[in-house]
């Protein structure tokens, strides 16, 4: 059989079809792309202007339909008046860290999106909630499932919606992936592979420092590596064995250069995972009884995803090269018609009482039950 690359549906389905993934609920594709004349874009203030705002999310937000980007969030004074100058966003809607909790009073902010490092998660998503807003967290949703729980409680608490930084959970390729896996059109699930790394060599970094990043790779990359399988199957794992590397321990003091991990779901289903702060590598690879198909380029943001499989799988085209357009936008749709997220705050918690149960594994050697 020859390995078939994807193809792509027509302009027009493909388009229909973002939009219904763009809502994340049981809109139909008119309703969730039509906003109505009364409903304005959402405006976002983004929290912590580093890399993954400045490159992905503040270009994102020129393509969004549904929310736009009304404010910051910065303890740097020129960056405040670089991005005010860039983006248009008035000193009123400019805040730093100490102002932060002023942010309850302006009506213009009605999303808070924390993009800073893990450590400050919780923290300034319970803050956010404190100020009556809605609230997009980036990944890893906390330190660890206990925060996760706190910050839950404080959504709520506050009558508000949450949605994790989840870009893949809007992406069409990911999409249609996941339903062969759940639908069981190719029979059981027998074994998938996932990896994500990337080389890390800067010992300056919060995301090596075990206190700020939570425990390097596999917080920051293992997230995707294990929900793929999780959403490929549609099951929580059980239980966990997994495996720390470290070749350098001058660079990697207290966390694991590299995490392998294994997954085991209900139905019989294991999942081999592989993260890596040391190499490059980013795909997933799903085996069932009649049929594979493999992701990749698959998690990275700023690539496109591509698809191999026998047999061959069609995808509806993404509406924008930033996978972050239909996230957001997904969010405002919901929050207007108050509809529940698709990357909810429950889904973050999941991975992290999954990497809590790797975390013990590797201290352990041995398999441990997940636990929900
Ligand atoms: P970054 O280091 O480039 O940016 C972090 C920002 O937080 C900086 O602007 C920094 O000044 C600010 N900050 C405020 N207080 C700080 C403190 N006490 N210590 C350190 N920095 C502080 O990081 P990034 O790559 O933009 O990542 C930010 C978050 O976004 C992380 O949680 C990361 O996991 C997530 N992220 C998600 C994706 C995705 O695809 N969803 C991609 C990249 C990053």
């Amino acid at each position: 059989m020859l390995n078939n690359k994807i193809t792509h549906m027509n302009r027009r389905s493909a388009i229909k079809t973002t939009a219904a993934l763009a809502a994340g609920t049981a809109l139909s594709p008119a309703a969730a792309f039509c906003t109505s004349e009364n409903e304005q874009p959402l405006g976002i203030a983004l929290v912590g202007l580093g890399n993954y705002a400045t490159h992905q999310l503040a270009p994102a937000l020129q393509e969004t339909q549904h929310c736009r980007l009304a404010g910051i969030v910065t303890g740097t004074p020129q960056k405040a008046k670089d991005w005010s100058a860039r983006h248009n966003i008035p000193t009123e809607n400019i805040y730093n860290y100490d102002t932060f909790d002023r942010i309850a009073d302006n009506p213009a902010i009605d999303i808070i999106y924390i993009v800073l490092p893990n450590f400050m998660h919780a923290e300034y998503t319970i803050r956010a909630f404190e100020a009556g807003k809605h609230v997009i967290c980036e990944k890893p949703m906390g330190m660890n499932a206990e925060e996760c729980r706190q910050m839950i409680a404080a959504q709520h608490k506050a009558g508000k919606k949450l949605q994790i930084g989840y870009r893949l959970y809007y992406e069409p390729h990911h999409l249609a992936v996941q339903e062969i896996g759940t639908n069981g059109q190719w029979g059981k699930t027998k074994l998938m592979e996932s990896s994500l790394g990337f080389r890390m060599a800067n010992p300056e970094s919060w995301r090596l420092d075990k206190d700020l990043g939570g425990g390097g790779a596999i917080m920051d990359l293992g997230v995707y590596c294990i929900q793929a399988a999780r959403r490929f199957t549609g099951e929580l794992p059980q239980s966990v064995t997994a495996q720390g590397y470290n070749a350098d321990p001058s660079l990697f003091k207290g966390i694991y250069e590299s995490v392998f991990m294994q997954l085991k779901f209900p139905s019989g289903a294991i999942s081999n995972a592989s993260t890596s702060y040391n190499a490059y590598v980013d795909r997933f690879h799903a085996a069932c009884e009649q049929g594979w198909l493999e992701l990749k380029p698959s998690f990275n943001a700023g690539q496109p995803v591509e698809i191999n499989s026998q047999p061959e799988i069609t995808a509806a085209e993404p509406g924008s090269t930033y996978q972050q357009v239909a996230q957001m936008d997904a969010f405002a749709l919901n929050i207007q018609h108050d509809t529940s997220v698709l990357a909810s705050g429950e889904e973050g918690m999941i991975d992290l009482q999954i990497i809590d149960a790797v975390k013990r594994s590797m201290e352990t050697g041995g398999e441990e039950e997940v636990g929900y």
